[in-house]
This record gives C-alpha cells, sequence and structure tokens, in this order.
C-alpha cells in the first residue's frame, strides 16, 4: 500500500485511463491535460524505441533495460508491466507524490496490469477504461496509424481482446467516439 497516496478526504485524486491499443488513450489524455492544468499527466518510463514526434520526458522517459532495472531496484515506480510481452513501462513515483501534494489530480494512462497494481495500491483510486465505438474502429485506428507493422499490430490485438474482456474491472467505462467528448466524460469522473 502507499500510505502516502491515501487522500485525507477519503476522495482519490489518482485516476488510471486504460483501454485497448490505438483506442486513443494518450490522444484523451493529452487533450485532458492541454485544457486542465490542474490535472497531472504522469510520463511513463518505458524501454520501447521512441516513435517519430516523441519527445523524451514528454511522452515517455526512454530508458535502455539497465536503467529501467534500476529504477525497479531503487522503488522509483509506483507500478510497472511489461506489456505486449515486450517492453518495460512504470509510473515514477516522486513526480506523482508531489503533484498530490500539490493538490492536483493525476491522471495514470497505463495498461491494465498497471490499473490492477493500482487498485491493489490505492483502493480509492478511479479506474477508467476507454473503449472503441467497435472492434472493427479499433483495428482501422491501429492500422490507420501506420507505426506498427503487421506482426506488431496482430501482437496488439491479442492484447486488445484480453483488456477488453477485463473492462468489467473498471469504475467506468467511456466511449472514445470523440475526442474533446471523451476527454470531457473523463474529466467529469474525477469530481
Ligand atoms: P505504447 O507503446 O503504445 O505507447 O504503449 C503500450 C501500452 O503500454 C499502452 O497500453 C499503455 O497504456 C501502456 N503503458 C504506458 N505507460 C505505462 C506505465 O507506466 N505502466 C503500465 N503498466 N503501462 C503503461
Amino acid at each position: 500500500r502507499w500510505p502516502e497516496l491515501q487522500p485525507r478526504d477519503g476522495r482519490s485524486r489518482l485516476v488510471v485511463l486504460a483501454g485497448p491499443t490505438a483506442v486513443g488513450k494518450g490522444t484523451v489524455a493529452a487533450a485532458i491535460a492541454r485544457q486542465h492544468p490542474e490535472i497531472h499527466l504522469s510520463v511513463s518510463a518505458t524501454t520501447r524505441a521512441p516513435r517519430p514526434g516523441e519527445v523524451d520526458g514528454e511522452h515517455y522517459y526512454f530508458v535502455d533495460d539497465a536503467e529501467f532495472d534500476r529504477l525497479v531496484d531503487d522503488g522509483e515506480l509506483l507500478e510497472h508491466a511489461t506489456v505486449h510481452n515486450r517492453f518495460r513501462y512504470g509510473t515514477p513515483r516522486e513526480p506523482i507524490e508531489r503533484a498530490l501534494g500539490e493538490g492536483k489530480t493525476v491522471l495514470l494512462e497505463i495498461d491494465l496490469q498497471g490499473a490492477r497494481q493500482v487498485r491493489e495500491a490505492d483502493p480509492s483510486a478511479t479506474l477508467v477504461f476507454l473503449l472503441p465505438p467497435s472492434w472493427d474502429e479499433l483495428v482501422q485506428r491501429l492500422v490507420g496509424r501506420g507505426t506498427e507493422g503487421a506482426e506488431e499490430r496482430a501482437r496488439r490485438l491479442r492484447t486488445a481482446k484480453v483488456e477488453l474482456a477485463a473492462q468489467h474491472e473498471f469504475d467506468y467505462r467511456v466511449v472514445n467516439d470523440e475526442v474533446g467528448h471523451a476527454a470531457e466524460e473523463v474529466v467529469s469522473l474525477t469530481r
């Protein structure tokens, strides 16, 4: 458990946004952060390589395996997981404690395994699952994004099926039909 994260007023200000690959979690989270300075968007560490346009320290902290091991060993991550059986991702602890200390709401855009770890550590956290309008639409978005080859897309769609099957574990489900709309719906759930 994380005593330092327990809210004094009984309402957690830790909000998890999860959902399958290409559903638009990153886009929705970025829209929320842009519109709401009182919401702190966590920047994760990852061992995967940056995609074109991704900036170190802004989209992710891009680290190698040795550095990720060090972060885990030194207890610097609140949660961490291997995603799509492949790369490691984790949530740096210190910026979150600082933001909560400043009275901000903290938004974590993480996978199902991470969401479960957060729930375990802070039962009052709010867990939101972002859904695509349909399975076909999800596949279209993944193909349209054009950032993964066929093999990686197949891997991600397998993970997506596992994640969709666990959506009942979440407190809320939001359909990402339009980014601005989904973003405001998520924000309304944090109030
Ligand atoms: P991508 O490589 O497409 O940016 O992210 C792949 C998956 O990793 C997504 O489901 C994303 O939510 C998840 N992810 C990103 N950061 C974290 C993190 O810090 N912890 C966990 N558990 N998952 C993360």
